[in-house]
């Protein structure tokens, strides 16, 4: 099969699609691979880079989306890309097509076949496709958090890990899930003082397990979230109740409670966020001050690291791709009925019974 994978052109996206190591591995089934001019600078791949692995370069995104029969992206295809889909091709990407009707419509007019990674499924009901990005973030918030609680960004002046003969931080995490499980990890790695908040004790208990005496964890309820809260110098927000809007857990009046100069880190965000105080940022300006504490609420935090996850997503993604382009789409969403639930747009038909429902289209 001909494979392309082009340029983001999508506002600060800086991630690809494929690196220069899984073409590697689509040419060595015997696919060809086109890429885009420049498409892995982002992540420091070098056109040479592409080439030594058997890819072939091409200077505009119109010959590969004209010419390759899957194009592998990162993010959602922009209009103009849109235009340039075409019937009988497979687009293999983040899509997110719920919140997005324009989207839709042009990928139904198109006719194309596009696979999103945010709905491919695990084992016990997991998206693996989404996992890495929100392990990258987990572990970005702590990095986040630590630059933020220094003097000169309107922290408090406190050092996470402390030194022999001081306190270290406290670390609160609401929510130990994959963001704050991965949070909780650097957290502890640094040497902070680290509880975690949730209200599923299964979580609970397998936090237990892992981190043993290195964290502590304790149940999500209104108190104990209000004192977790007010002891912290620095809180990571990592709630996800899916299919919701983020719960907003603290709010302007519980700022009140907490330390001058403490920091919240709100990874859910994207969902609107779990802070009353809280709205989103870039990286350009990443903070903003609210009753003497410090917000950090940029929402795509992977992309600050596009070279990790860059190679995070693509561990997750080219099993899929290679099968794709071995068996063909059809023949390995048959094969593997955690592909199939990835199949959101086909043929003029919107596939994915959730975005079909939500946009009013016929299922
Ligand atoms: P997850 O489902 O793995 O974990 C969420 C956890 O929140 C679960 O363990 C759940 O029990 C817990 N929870 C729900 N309600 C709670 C409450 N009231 N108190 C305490 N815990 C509660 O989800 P995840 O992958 O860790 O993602 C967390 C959030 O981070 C999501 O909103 C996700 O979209 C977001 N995210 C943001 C970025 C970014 O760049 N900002 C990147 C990746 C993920």
């Amino acid at each position: 099969m001909r494979v392309g994978t082009v340029r983001e052109i999508k506002n600060h996206e800086y991630r690809v699609g494929l690196t220069p190591e899984s073409v590697c591995e689509l040419v060595s089934h015997g696919h060809e691979v086109w890429v885009e001019t420049g498409a892995g600078l982002g992540i420091g791949a070098a056109d040479s880079d592409y080439e030594a692995q058997g890819a072939l370069i091409k200077g505009s995104p119109q010959t590969i989306f004209a010419e390759c029969e899957m194009i592998v992206k990162v993010k959602e295809p922009q209009a103009g890309e849109r235009a340039m889909l075409r019937e009988g091709q497979v687009l293999y990407t983040y899509l997110h097509l719920a919140p997005d009707p324009e989207q839709t419509a042009d990928l139904v007019k198109s006719g194309v076949t596009a696979i999103a990674y945010e709905t491919v499924t695990g084992p016990g009901g997991s998206l693996p496709l989404l996992k890495p990005m929100s392990q990258v973030a987990g572990r970005m918030s702590i990095q986040a958090g630590a630059t933020a609680l220094e003097k000169a960004h309107g922290g408090r002046g406190v050092l996470l890990g402390g030194v022999p003969g001081v306190m270290p931080g406290k670390v609160a995490v609401i929510g130990g899930g994959v963001v704050g499980f991965n949070a909780a990890q650097m957290a502890v790695g640094l040497g902070a003082d680290v509880t975690i908040l949730d209200r599923n004790p299964e979580v609970l208990e397998r936090l237990g397990i892992h981190f043993e005496s290195r964290a502590k964890t304790r149940f999500s309820s209104k108190a104990n979230l209000a004192e977790s809260v007010a002891e912290a110098d620095l809180v990571i927000g990592a709630v996800l109740i899916p299919g919701a809007a983020a719960p907003k857990l603290v709010s302007r009046a519980m700022l009140g409670s907490m330390k001058a100069g403490a920091v919240l880190v709100d990874v859910a965000i994207d969902q609107g966020g779990c802070f009353e105080t809280s709205k989103p940022t870039t990286h350009a300006d990443p903070t903003f001050v609210v009753d003497g504490i410090v917000h950090y609420c940029v929402a795509n935090m992977p992309g600050a690291v596009a070279r990790t996850s860059t190679y995070a997503l693509n561990n997750v993604t080219l099993p899929h791709a290679l099968a794709i382009a071995d068996k063909g789409w059809k023949q390995a969403l048959r094969d593997e009925p955690h592909l199939a639930e990835g199949l959101n747009v086909h043929a003029g038909k919107v596939t994915y019974q959730a975005v079909a429902e939500d946009l009013g289209y016929h299922y």
